[in-house]
């Protein structure tokens, strides 16, 4: 082990950004509003306050604030947790026998084992600020629920979560721990909602999708005083929150003078990828600097690799604002096989438009690679890492193989968004030889983009 680079390169608390950064104001092709859905108009402030808070509604449509203050209370809660390590992966560049050397910033210590609790905190605080009595989400895998439950119990206010189903029965332990921090965890698609009895007509036994849950969950905000819907990726508020992960990571390396070539993130609806690349993409936004960015998604859900360019609902029920992005429809249920999250249909309208005009790149990954990766992760770095962070991390095992067949010595970033301690049921599949992957084919993809709205440009 070098002695130069520590093992683990930690900020001072009193380095903790005490802005966000916010890569919009840098991007020159601005993302795409958000359109209403049923005037085709983009969305007005009065028309998003019914749905989200006030001061996060300002955070979603402001496109030209370079950094955004984050208030003391939040970089009180921040302390808890933060700053994370940036850490040099040697025993992995050890066990690959590589010449690259790899970094990653690790989000996963803290109880929701994720990235989501930067955002969660931000997201409650602002509730709280306005003074509502609860806030309403979906979780998918659960990090999500978990993070929020934790910011919301923080500020007194109640937190109803809409699971979907199929989480919901593999990771019973995820939802007692949303109700140790006082949740109220409901399985998606239920019958407390209309949108949710509708979809249980139509699909009998579906093991439910993010998209849906969303719509039970903007149902229930709408429609009960005083609750406002919360959302803990795809929007561009929370990419703002998560570009404390990139701003420490860059704090962290310019400590010691490194500089990435590499960054790769994996990607869901986008959140930690934006947060981490988001200093770094302004540098290169601005002329100042050049990196390769990699986003990595399932080829089981492959919007950026597969995907459309186009208008779409960011949930099953489409009565959520129509998003400029990546997106295989919001009819599109990735196989029940799929045990790596990162399962939402559509992209970041930020991240669509930057990979759109030719910013960054994407690659996709089976899972049964992504479990192998992770395995290799676990066993040389000693962090069993969450099945969507190790996304990433095959990626960045990929490219380290590539530098020691020729030779260079690249230095690559990757995020480890969090560890896997609720995904056994997955590393079990995996360990017992029975995991399988589904890519799905283009007559399957041709269904999702099916359901794509038609808007006019
Ligand atoms: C939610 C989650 C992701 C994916 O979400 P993004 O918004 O794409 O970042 C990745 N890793 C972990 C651990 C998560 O909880």
């Amino acid at each position: 082990m070098s002695n130069e680079i520590p093992y683990k390169i930690y900020l001072e608390e009193s380095e903790i950004p005490t802005s966000w950064y916010n890569i919009r104001s840098d991007m020159k092709n601005k993302p795409a509003p958000l359109l209403n859905p049923g005037t085709g108009q983009p969305l007005t402030l009065e028309e998003l306050s019914p749905i989200f808070c006030e001061e996060l509604c300002k955070q979603e449509l402001d496109n030209d604030t370079k950094y955004i203050p984050i208030p003391d209370e939040i970089i009180d809660f921040y302390k808890m947790y933060r700053p994370a390590p940036l850490v040099r992966a040697y025993f992995l560049e050890k066990a690959l026998d590589t010449p690259a050397k790899i970094y990653y910033k690790f989000e996963g210590n803290n109880t929701s084992g994720s990235h989501k609790l930067n955002s969660a905190i931000a997201q409650a605080y602002y509730a709280k600020k306005q003074g509502l009595k609860g806030v309403t989400t979906e979780t998918g895998a659960g990090q999500w629920g978990t993070a929020l439950s934790m910011a919301c119990v923080y500020f007194g206010l109640d937190c109803k979560v809409y699971m979907v189903k199929i989480s919901y029965e593999q990771k019973p332990f995820r939802r007692e721990v949303m109700r140790v921090y006082g949740a109220d965890v409901t399985p998606s698609p239920s019958d407390t909602t209309n949108i949710g009895r509708k979809i249980l007509e139509e699909f009998p036994g579906t093991t439910g999708s993010l998209g849906c849950a969303i719509s039970e969950a903007v149902e229930v905000a709408t429609q009960n005083e005083g609750y406002r819907y919360v959302l803990g990726s795809v929007l561009n508020q929370v990419l703002l929150h998560q570009s404390i992960i990139g701003l420490e990571s860059k704090a962290a390396m310019d400590k010691y003078g490194i500089k990435p070539d590499i960054i790769i993130g994996c990607a869901g609806g986008g959140s930690n990828l934006g947060g981490l690349i988001a200093p770094f993409m302004g540098e290169k936004l601005r002329g100042e600097a050049d990196y390769d960015i990699v986003a990595v998604e399932p080829a089981s859900c492959p919007s950026f690799t597969r995907g459309k360019f186009a208008y779409d609902f960011c949930d099953t029920g489409m009565i959520c604002p129509l998003a400029k992005m990546y997106t295989l429809g919001s009819g599109f249920i990735p196989s029940a096989n799929h045990a790596g999250g990162l399962r939402f249909h559509g992209m970041s309208t930020i991240l669509s438009q930057l990979y759109h005009d030719g910013y960054m790149r994407a690659v996709s990954a089976k899972q049964t690679d992504v479990f192998e990766a992770a395995e290799l992760f676990a066993r040389s770095e000693g962090t069993l890492p969450a099945p969507e962070s190790s996304h990433a991390i095959k990626a960045a095992i990929d490219e380290a193989l590539k530098c020691k067949e020729t030779g260079e010595e690249k230095t690559i970033l990757f995020g480890l968004t969090g560890t896997g301690y609720f995904d056994l049921k997955g590393y079990q599949s995996f360990n017992d030889g029975e995991m399988t992957d589904y890519i799905p084919t283009d007559e399957e993809l041709e269904k999702g983009f099916a359901s794509l709205p038609q808007v006019a440009e």
